[in-house]
């Protein structure tokens, strides 16, 4: 039998499905694409997506859709084969959040059922959407900006023209507004730096080994002092953990992060409870050092877990309207983990908000490292 004659009949035993096909294409697709199931498990996930969001394949088959986007704008589908748009708004690995436009379709098996759903998005699109996150970011920074801005000017043109007509508390009064203010205005500005210090990479860092209690208690000394010792804050350290290797003054900004806020967010309680031990954590697990920050107040719903680490994410609650903030505090902190070698996750429910820092215990490197 000639040669070619072979492979035909090879060719014909060997039909592949039109799903096999359409996720082989999937898959090499530089573009980001994404297939999922009817129960809206991940079944798909091009490279391009990878480059896109910086999540592994291997991260994300198999877990639900809403791990890896929320749907901004709902599209309904007439019927299987069309193809709508949807705004969605990804979540990347390094935490940021990212508002896309998508088109959605219906993918339908060889007996012609609905078996799952084809997400993607070109990479022009990804491209706009970078100028557009760009745009959104100097807006957002412009407004943070403007509200202390317009508090100083304000108060200090009043205190200029009451020349003596105000009583001495007034101007005491006014003169504390502009003094925090101001004071809320530097902070911000230093948030800024560190958050453009972090995305352009121009980080130093000076890895060493750090016992991690002490700077623990020193943190809780400050933040004790700030809210007039309103909360009580124990710290518990697990016998014989090891030493983490990281930068100190980059882990006291995490940790002085997630203490002041384990004390704002929780008015209504009086305690946090800080826990020290060794773990092993990560998706090749390693021994790492886990600092837990448990707090007792309002808590933080599933569906805003993810958000908080993305920039400028206030939630809206009560508290937030009430407490001082920036909303950059737990970006940086979480890529600054992530920049260490280590993680930061969260866990809320019944009553109770946990945030774990996880540090890494060993150096490649050690002395002088810099991010590039
Ligand atoms: P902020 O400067 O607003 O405190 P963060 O980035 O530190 O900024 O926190 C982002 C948001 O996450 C906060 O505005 C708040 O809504 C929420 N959050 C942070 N920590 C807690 C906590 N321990 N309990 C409840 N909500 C929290």
């Amino acid at each position: 039998m000639p040669e070619f004659a072979k492979l035909e009949d090879s060719v014909n035993t060997k039909k592949h499905s039109s799903e096999q096909i359409l996720e082989s294409i999937t898959r090499a697709s530089k573009n980001g694409f994404l297939a999922y199931g009817l129960d809206s498990k991940i079944t798909c996930f091009s490279l391009g997506l990878e480059d896109i969001t910086g999540w592994h394949e291997s991260e994300m088959l198999g877990k639900p859709i809403t791990e890896l986007y929320s749907i901004k704008e709902k599209a309904v589908l007439k019927s299987p084969g069309d193809i709508t748009t949807q705004i969605i708004t990804l979540y990347t690995r390094d935490g940021k959040q990212m508002t896309l436009e998508a088109k959605l379709t219906g993918v339908i098996d060889d007996n012609g059922d609905l078996s799952g759903y084809l997400l993607w998005f070109l990479i022009e699109d990804y491209s706009k959407t970078l100028d557009r996150a760009q745009s959104e970011f100097v807006s957002t920074v412009s407004h943070e900006l403007r509200t202390p801005i317009t508090s100083i000017k304000g108060f200090a043109s009043t205190l200029l023209s009451s020349k003596q007509k105000l009583d001495e508390d007034k101007r005491q009064k006014y003169i504390t507004i502009i003094k925090d203010q101001a004071e809320r205005l530097s902070r911000l500005v230093e948030d800024l730096l560190a958050v453009s210090r972090l995305e352009s990479r121009k980080l130093q860092l000076t890895i060493h080994p750090v016992k991690i209690k002490p700077i623990v208690d020193d943190i809780v000394v400050i933040i004790q002092s700030k809210y007039n010792f309103s909360h009580k804050i124990t710290v518990s350290l697990q016998e014989q953990v090891p030493d983490t290797w990281v930068d100190s003054d980059r882990l006291e900004q995490i940790l002085t992060n997630l203490v002041d806020n384990a004390v704002k967010y929780s008015p209504n309680s009086d305690k946090v409870d800080i826990r020290i031990k060794q773990v092993q954590y990560g998706e090749e697990p390693k021994p790492m050092v886990a600092v837990e920050v448990t707090d007792y107040g309002i808590g933080i719903e599933k569906d805003n877990i993810r958000k908080i680490f993305t920039k400028f994410s206030r939630l809206d609650n009560h508290l937030t309207r009430k407490t001082e903030g920036t909303g950059l505090g737990l970006y940086i902190s979480h890529s600054l983990a992530r920049l260490l070698g280590g993680d930061l996750t969260v866990m809320s429910g019944n009553g109770q908000t946990t945030f774990t820092l996880y540090l890494p215990t060993e150096s490649h490197e050690g002395g002088v490292i810099w991010w590039d």
